[in-house]
């Protein structure tokens, strides 16, 4: 019956993929297989001291960072990041989220992570998109690893960032300013893995990663993207 269900609500509503919106098949989910095959993959988990640990080098430490494939503004694949931001497609993340944690596994990368911690999204966008996008994203890495997905990091408010302007002069070109939620105590001595969609420049979750390290001692952070932005 249920098979029937899903076969007349495929014919009704039939489910495309984000990138090439040709329709999928019964195996297959948010992107087809042809699309899947050709994902830029970045393979940073396969490279010593990859492009996006050297972003957060003499900035922030981290364990490890890497991001699963590359997002180019217009090109194909930017879909994905699209849709996952702006089309109310959260589950895609945590799904692409399972497939880049199962590398990450792997290779070891995973072994002794202590929580997954989104990146915040201000209230704001918040309001408007119903969803964090990274939330998703951090559900998909947990359930690999073992995990659980702990909210540690908050986005202040808008005043408060004016408040704060002389302290944190150099968090203001990142989209807020951030701080650490009472439970982030807990973590002193761990190892926490931080994500969020993509990664720019990193200063989002540069700030994200100081703001942990000024509430918690001994904080192991490592740092998981979906997408690694290739600067034009
Ligand atoms: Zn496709």
């Amino acid at each position: 019956m249920e098979n029937l269900l899903g076969y007349v609500a495929d014919l009704l509503f039939p489910r495309l993929c984000v990138v090439c919106g040709k329709e999928l098949n019964a195996s297959e989910r948010h992107v087809c297989a042809m699309c899947m095959a050709e994902l830029p993959l970045t393979g940073y988990h396969k490279i010593e001291f990859n492009p996006m640990e050297q972003l957060f080098a003499g900035k922030v430490p981290v364990e490890w960072a890497s991001g699963y494939f590359f997002y180019e503004r217009g090109s194909r694949h930017a879909a994905i990041l699209h849709s996952l931001k702006y089309k109310n497609q959260p589950h895609l993340g945590e799904w692409l989220a399972r497939r880049f944690a199962a590398e990450l596994h792997a290779c070891g990368w995973l072994d002794g992570v202590d929580a997954v911690v989104p990146v915040p999204l201000h209230r704001s966008k918040l309001v408007v998109r119903g969803y964090n996008q990274s939330e998703y994203i951090a559900r998909g890495i947990a359930s690999v690893a073992g995990c659980r997905v702990e909210k540690l990091v908050k986005a202040a408010k808008a005043h408060e960032t004016q408040t704060h302007k002389g302290q944190h002069e150099r968090l203001l070109n990142t989209e807020g300013v951030f701080c650490a939620t009472a439970e982030a105590a807990r973590f002193s001595g761990k190892h926490i893995l931080m994500v969020d969609d993509v990664v720019t420049t990193g200063a989002t979750l540069i700030a994200c990663a100081e703001a942990l390290r000024r509430a918690v001692d001994d904080l192991r952070i490592s740092v998981a993207t979906l997408a690694v932005a290739r600067l034009q």
